[in-house]
């Protein structure tokens, strides 16, 4: 997971003006209809199309989560993620600092799912750093993303738990990553954030 600097953008002014009334209009929608949903328009823009490239800006055209680049820009190749998911948390359904763009393997796997038990690490907050919580195992054939051994049992645990729900660790992501590491090794391309998972490379 890469550090997002959100504060690079100011909030989108659609949302300075609107999030309220369409936050109310959303938790007011769910009482008859539990899957109901609606972006809205705002100056006859649809909003997902103008959060869109403004969150894709912020996270440099990688998936806020897993780190693949580059996002696609076609339908389906991208799409706004509620990083608190808006079933369980309607009143962040416009919250600014709720909304991440992320790939569709990594919208599939959170999907509603949000840890009960701790509250996971957030790629803006300003306590996220991928080395103070995360290491990389470059055990042969694992190179998963682990815990720091270094940090204590509660932090281990958020750790653990973060890389579980964002499914890290997950089939082959572990391969794709290791493979994508040694196409960099081999690349004139030194521009870190011009491939996928650079907080891997970095690493590596
Ligand atoms: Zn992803």
């Amino acid at each position: 997971m890469n550090k997002i600097r959100r504060n690079k953008v100011i909030k989108p002014d659609c949302l300075e003006r609107n999030a309220e009334a369409w936050t109310n209009h959303y938790i007011k929608q769910r009482k008859s209809n539990n899957n109901y949903w609606n972006w809205h328009t705002d100056n006859y823009e649809r909003v997902e199309r103008i959060l869109t490239p403004i969150l894709s800006n912020i996270s440099n055209f990688h998936c806020s989560y897993c780190g693949i680049y580059p996002l696609k820009q076609n339908v389906g190749g991208r799409s706004i993620d509620h990083f608190k998911p808006k079933s369980e948390f309607p009143e962040l359904a416009f919250e600014w600092t709720n909304l991440f763009i992320a790939c569709p393997d990594c919208q599939n796997i959170k999907g509603n799912n949000y840890p009960l038990e701790i509250e996971p690490l957030k790629p803006d907050s300003c306590h996220y750093h991928f080395d103070y919580w995360f290491e990389i195992d470059w055990t042969i054939n694992k190179n998963y993303i682990i815990p720091n051994k270094d940090r204590n049992d509660t932090e281990k645990k958020i750790a653990q738990e973060t890389i579980n729900w964002l499914g890290l660790n997950k089939g082959d992501r572990p391969d794709v990553r290791y493979d994508e590491l040694e196409k960099y090794k081999d690349s004139s391309v030194t521009d870190i954030w011009r491939w996928s998972y650079p907080y891997f490379l970095e690493r590596g």
